[in-house]
């Protein structure tokens, strides 16, 4: 059985991540253990609430990865992976995305640096692209490389689905969308019960993300939910930085309800209200002025 799968900091939160921590009977995992926030949101740098929040959810993700038996690294961003808290990765099984192959050069680098850090810290390490591992009663498997977002410039990432007892729950990475084939393929083999995507990326909608990919991405989803059992699909990430989400994917919302799944974010996943602070800086601003946070900033601003 899957027991418990908890949303510990994503853009719905108002931090950019999409770390989740996922509960079989026999494991316990923590997928992308990273946090971050946007340097620079309609010219503005983070306000002091995002930086407070940043440090709240990065207390959140340490907290599960130290009891977590395996931790997972789906891609090199830092919003998905922390070189600087290398200890956090001692004595866990650890699968990461391949650093060498299906990689761009920020990744590799990055790569490098990351699997430098925490050399000899973990029981186990695994490259994990297109692998598929038997742990106990629980299986992890892993896509192929797949594309981060809709073409390859920013690399690859890999889709990861955890089943056990029948069940399952599959965390998408950045796909910012799906609108690539083998994105959607891997979730329609995988056929979750629950399902966390990065949803299209809207908010730069007409210049780095086209209406096309919109479009195909919203078919993608419809076709999962046509061809799966899935009960829950939360979108959010990318997705969750436009404030006119809802409008997007208008053909989800209705497919979704004639099947009675559930489309929500991650916030309303674990009955959090959606806090879009990132895409609301203007308005944090304009309310609450510049303020003072005097916490230790954890995390980074770095993309
Ligand atoms: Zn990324
Ligand atoms: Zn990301």
């Amino acid at each position: 059985m899957i027991r418990k799968i908890v949303p510990l900091a994503f853009d719905s939160f108002g931090v950019r991540s999409m770390a989740t921590y996922v509960e079989t009977d026999d494991l316990r995992i923590v997928i992308d253990p990273g946090v971050s926030l946007a340097p620079l949101r309609y010219g503005l740098e983070p306000h002091p609430l995002e930086w407070k929040r940043m440090d709240e959810t990065w207390e959140a993700i340490k907290e599960r990865a130290e009891e977590a038996d395996v931790l997972i690294v789906t891609h090199y961003h830092y919003d998905h992976h922390d070189p600087d808290h290398p200890e956090l990765y001692k004595g866990k099984s650890v699968f990461v995305k391949h650093p060498t192959e299906n990689i761009n050069k920020s990744q590799r680098g990055r790569a490098e640096y990351f699997l430098e850090a925490i050399r000899g810290m973990p029981k186990k390490l695994e490259f994990s692209d297109g692998k598929s591992f038997q742990l106990g009663k629980t299986t992890i498997t892993f896509s192929k490389a797949v594309c981060h977002g809709t073409n390859p410039r920013l690399g690859y990432v890999t889709e990861v689905s955890v089943k056990s007892g029948g069940e399952c729950f599959l965390h998408t990475s950045d796909v910012e969308g799906p609108s690539l084939d083998d994105q959607v393929r891997f979730i329609l083999d995988e056929k979750p019960d629950v399902l966390f995507v990065d949803g299209p990326m809207t908010y730069m909608l007409g210049f780095r993300y086209s209406y096309k990919s919109l479009e195909i991405s919203n078919e993608n989803l419809v076709r999962v939910l046509k061809e799966t059992n899935l009960q829950t699909l939360v979108l959010d990430h990318h997705f969750l930085r436009d404030l006119k989400y809802k409008q997007r994917i208008k053909p989800v919302y209705e497919a979704a309800e004639k099947r009675g799944v559930k489309v929500i974010t991650a916030a309303e996943f674990c009955g959090r209200k959606v806090e879009m602070l990132e895409a609301l800086r203007k308005e944090l601003y304009a309310k609450y002025g510049e303020m003072k946070y005097e916490g230790e900033k954890k995390g980074t601003v770095k993309e």
